[in-house]
């Protein structure tokens, strides 16, 4: 496969020894200590980052405290905010080819898919540059004696921690509406993928974000990641990854009772039903479950099946799957990368063990791509004849692995979607106008999709139900996220 050439900024970022960003300079962690940067796609070290524990988190929370306190930008006048936030998305979408090679190297996506991230994260915010000359108070109603009114101000140091399956992309979710709002930041990116969010530090400083008030601490979850959820002058954690790990972040945050969000796992019922155009439907249900190799969180992993038309579905969703081009990052070609690491691997090739031994059919993939060498590869795969009780119908799987389910109408698909502990998304196949909006009520979940899958917009407000979390992000409801409201009581006698 044609390898794509890598950029002279790349090579020099990954090879300059990436650097940390504390208080507007570049760091190395207290301990001088460092971890690999793994390529998934051949499952070779390219870079060293900044092993960042506690002390580091302490120097980053500092400076962030301080540029919060002396509101070197919370005091800026709105639309110098604005300004600089809408110049930061122009300079990331400037810096997208570069940006999207890191991304690729670092995570294993598709350079060509990366660079579309590159462009989403860019918008993230080019949409909340709009927000800063927006925050308006209220007047509340009194009588003559009294003015009453209510400030609405920033939550204060935030504290953002996220995931390696769109690294850039959910910097941009969590520091975008923080800065919009006027707060200031400790972002704790994943050990998996630390390196666009340096990068994103260091555009932050270039489009004119004073020092102190973007921070990056590189490190592992239990270390930085945990010091960052207990730390006692934090006033909101904003995570993005697992349930499992949410819930830890609960507890480590209870300290000094920090505002938490949380934007957690998802096991999605992508629903056929027979009166949907098939193709399109096969085709969309295939991009759904397999994008980002399955390391998506809102994965239509469950596809629920009308029985009349299941087998026709399944040969069209297994020839819509054979043309998804398994390859190396960074090559053009690629549809779909490795996963993201070596564990990652073991557990995705784990669950797809789990799946043959509960009986459930293997129609297409199942295994890891040898012929890929030594990078984390996995085959897309389908099984059919799966039953909402087993496990590959009910356990996050992160990873290219869909499990189709039969349904005998919308009752019991609404019935069989909603049996899950998770709420984040599903999507909904059909021609039926009225059939796809009672499913949609029906469905408990953050978002519902019909006749689409996987679309995204800041503008949208994004979240989940039940164990897939709380607070909203994106859209106007992040406002509620990322600040709180003071009522002040004025007598005017
Ligand atoms: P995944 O399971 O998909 O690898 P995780 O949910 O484990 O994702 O990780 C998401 C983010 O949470 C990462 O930045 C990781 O370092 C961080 N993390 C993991 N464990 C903890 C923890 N105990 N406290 C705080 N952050 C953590």
């Amino acid at each position: 496969m044609a390898q794509v050439e890598l950029l002279g900024e790349v090579t020099k970022f990954v090879e300059g020894s990436p650097q940390m960003m504390i208080g507007g300079r570049r760091t190395g962690a207290a301990s001088g200590k460092t971890f690999e940067a793994v390529d998934p796609s051949s499952g070779k070290a390219f870079a060293e980052v900044p092993r960042g524990e506690v002390a580091d988190v302490d120097a980053a929370v500092a400076a962030a405290r301080e540029a919060f306190e002396d509101r070197r930008w919370t005091g800026l006048r709105p639309g110098k905010r604005a300004e600089i936030l809408f110049k930061l998305g122009e300079l990331i979408k400037g810096h997208g080819a570069e940006l999207a090679q890191i991304e690729a190297l670092d995570s294993g996506k598709p350079v060509k898919i990366a660079s579309g991230e590159m462009w989403a994260a860019g918008d993230v915010f080019r949409y909340y540059s709009g927000w800063p000359t927006k925050i308006y108070g209220e007047t509340m109603p009194s009588d003559d004696s009294l003015f009453v009114y209510s400030l609405r101000e920033p939550a204060g140091v935030c504290g953002g921690i996220i995931p390696w399956n769109f690294p850039l992309v959910m910097a941009a979710h969590k520091v975008a509406p923080a800065l919009a709002f006027g707060n200031t930041m400790v972002l704790k990116p994943a050990e998996q993928t630390p390196l666009t969010a340096l990068r994103l530090a260091e555009l932050s400083l270039e489009a004119g974000v004073p020092e102190g008030v973007v921070n990056v601490v590189t490190g592992f979850g239990e270390e930085a990641g945990q010091a960052l959820a207990r730390h006692h002058d934090v006033d909101k954690i904003a995570f993005t990854g697992s349930t499992e790990v949410g819930r830890k972040i609960l507890h480590e945050s209870e300290g000094n009772l920090k505002r938490v969000s949380l934007e957690l796992g998802g096991k999605s019922p992508n629903i056929v039903f027979s009166d949907a155009d098939l193709r399109r439907a096969a085709k969309g249900s295939m991009l759904g479950v397999f994008m980002n190799s399955g390391q998506v969180c809102t994965a239509g992993t469950r596809i629920l099946v009308e029985s009349s038309i299941h087998d026709d579905f399944v040969s069209s969703l297994v020839d819509a799957t054979g043309t998804m081009k398994l390859g190396p990052a960074l090559s053009d070609e690629t549809g779909m990368g490795p996963v993201v690491s070596s564990e990652q691997l073991q557990r995705v090739t784990g669950y797809i063990e789990i799946g043959k031994s509960e009986g459930a059919e293997l129609v297409t993939g199942g295994n890891r791509a040898q012929e890929l060498g030594d990078g984390y590869f996995v085959e897309p795969t389908v099984f059919t004849g799966v039953n909402n009780e087993m496990i590959i119908a009910q356990e996050e799987i992160f990873g290219p692995v869909a499990a189709v389910m039969e349904v005998a109408d919308v009752d019991e698909a609404i019935a069989v979607a909603n049996d899950s502990i998770y709420g984040l998304a599903a999507a909904v196949w059909t021609t039926d106008l009225s059939k796809a909006h009672r499913v949609a009520r029906g469905i408990n979940a953050g978002t519902v999709w019909v006749n689409t899958a996987g679309l995204y917009d800041p503008a949208v407000s994004y979240g989940g139900y039940k164990q897939s979390g709380f607070g909203r992000e994106l859209g106007k409801h992040s406002m509620e996220t990322y600040t709180q409201t003071k009522s002040v009581w004025v007598s005017l006698k």
